[in-house]
Order: structure tokens, then sequence, then C-alpha cells
């Protein structure tokens, strides 16, 4: 199917009466790190007003949903907890409610705080790798790595103070087969946008032990299955009347077409025209729009 460009005030109409619901990637759609994109407070508050609902969706891990709520103020865009959907706590809700996480087992986490408070907020015990933060080590210290029987998984996210220390770590317990410790990225991202250009994603910090372990992570972030399963078991929301948004083909749109949904890719963030419309290019968007920021025209309309 061709996609379809949305580029008058007419197309936006009718692409907003065909949807009640849109998940909303962040990062690239609703701003660039702390820098709202034009247009988006206008057409947040247009849309609620005409009752859609938003659910904000986004495979940053380091943020818990608490914390992304006090973004979103500082931002001056208005989100209830429920309204964010995170893969931190997606992974929580993963650990809790499908592999059933035994209580006396504990989580090593390789991440920032949105992870550890997530996995606590629905009571299954962590260990933080924060601990390590700055921690050099020499090579007479890798004795001190030790095997830790009560660790029953390790879960993996963006870690800005990720080091040698904290990788030995995750190593050795998932390296101990009796122990059979479940490995979890939270997502999968090469590289996500910052400011002043892209830069290593959390797919690409847990190489070392992907490579090290020759174990295959489960990837709970968009496009997979584990994410989309635990969206659908948390909102109950019409497929046909719902549309994933994203600057992302590879993971917000391939996200939403995994989910049977329609989908609208924003050229302001990762994914250029160029890359959406190259012949070669096998995840296509329905609905492809410049901004997000864009629909509020449909206001006067
Ligand atoms: N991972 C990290 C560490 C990030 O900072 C970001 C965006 O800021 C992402 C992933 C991608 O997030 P999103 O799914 O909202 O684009
Ligand atoms: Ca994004």
């Amino acid at each position: 199917m061709a996609i379809q460009r949305l580029t008058t005030v007419e197309d936006y109409k009718g692409f907003l009466d065909r949807f009640d619901t849109f998940l909303l990637d962040c990062d690239g759609v609703l701003w660039h790190g702390s820098h709202v994109l034009e247009g988006i407070l206008e057409t947040v508050s247009f849309l609620r007003s005409h009752g859609k609902r938003l659910v904000f969706v986004t495979n940053n891990s380091t943020l818990s949903r608490a914390n992304y709520v006090k973004k979103f103020e500082r931002l001056g865009i208005m989100a209830e907890e429920k309204d964010i959907f995170s893969s931190s706590f997606a992974t929580a809700v993963y650990l809790k409610n499908i592999l059933q996480f035994p209580e006396d087992k504990r989580v090593y986490v390789v991440g920032e705080s949105g992870i550890t408070d997530e996995l606590g907020a629905v009571g299954i015990n962590c260990v933080s790798s924060a601990d390590d933060n700055g921690v050099l080590m020499t090579h007479a210290d890798m004795g001190t790595v030790e095997q830790d029987p009560t660790i029953g998984a390790v879960v993996c996210g963006f870690d800005i103070n990720l080091n040698y220390r904290k990788l030995a770590k995750a190593f050795t317990y998932l390296n101990n087969k009796e122990q059979n410790a479940h490995f979890i990225l939270t997502n999968d991202d090469s590289t996500f946008p910052a400011p002043n250009g892209v830069f290593p994603g959390t797919g690409s910090l847990a190489q070392p032990l992907i490579h090290s372990l020759k174990r295959t992570p489960l990837i709970m972030g968009k496009p997979n299955k584990p994410m989309l399963d635990c969206f659908f078991s948390n909102y109950h929301t019409d497929p046909t009347r719902t549309c994933m948004v994203g600057d992302r083909l590879d993971t917000d749109i391939a996200f939403g077409a995994n989910g049977n949904l329609e989908t609208l890719l924003v050229l302001t963030g990762v994914t250029t025209e160029e890359e959406a419309f190259a012949p070669s290019q096998p995840i296509k968007p329905t609905f492809m729009i410049q901004s997000f920021g864009d629909l509020v025209k449909a206001k006067d309309a």
C-alpha cells in the first residue's frame, strides 16, 4: 500500500476522524531532549478536547512513569502515570505477570532508576548496579566479581554509567548454567537522538554481553511482541480506531504494524522521507506527516 501523505487541512481532518486513540512515541514526535516541538502543546490540547485518548509509548527506560509525569509537566504537557507506557514499566509488568518472577529471587539491573523504580513498584526485589557507578576496576579486581545465587534475572537498559564491573557481574550471573537467569533488554535501539547528534543506545550497550554469552536476550521495547502483549493487556482500545505515531520505521512503525494498527510517520525525528519511500524499505507507515504539531491546523477548519 502506498504511504498516504497528510499535507492539507482536509487531510488532517479526515485522518483525525478515523481514530479515537493515538499511541505517541515521545522523543522525535513530541520533543527533542527537553525542547518541545512546534505545535505539540496545542495539538495535544486540541485532540484531548475532542475526546481523543493519548498514550505515550517510549523505549527510553531511564525514567519511571512518575518521573515521566514530572518531565511532561515541566514541558507543559499534562499526563498521568496511566497515560505513559515505557519500556521499563513494560519490563516490570512482564516480570511480574508473565514470568511470575519468584519472590525469593532478585533482578540485577544494569540501567538507571527508571527500571529499579518500576520493578520495585510491582514488588520485585532488585540489585541496582548504581553502586558501581564510577567504580574503576583493575585486573587484580577480577577476583572480586562473584556468583550470586539469588539473581533470577538480569535486566539491561540504557546506563550512562555503564562500566566493566557492571558487565562482568551481569556476565557472571547470566553465564551460570545452573542458575539459568533470564536475560532481558528493555529495548534494542541501536542509537538515540540527542540535541547534538545521535549516540549509542541500549541495543548497542548490550552487545558485549550478547557477544560474550552467546545468548539471545528477550527484548521488551518497540517493535517487539512482549511490549505489544503488555500494552494490550493494560489498555483496552479498539485496534481499528488506534493509530501508532512515531519517528522511526524500525521501532515505532514496526511496533504498530506488528500489532495490526495503522501508523503515522512524522518527519521530525530519525527517519527521513527518502528512507521511508526507498523501494527497498520493507517497513511502510500508513500515513506520513511533516510534524505531529501540524494536526492543530485542523482545529479551525
Ligand atoms: N533510549 C534512550 C536512552 C533515550 O534517551 C531515548 C530517547 O530519548 C530512546 C531510547 C528512544 O525513546 P523513544 O522511544 O521515546 O523515541
Ligand atoms: Ca522516537
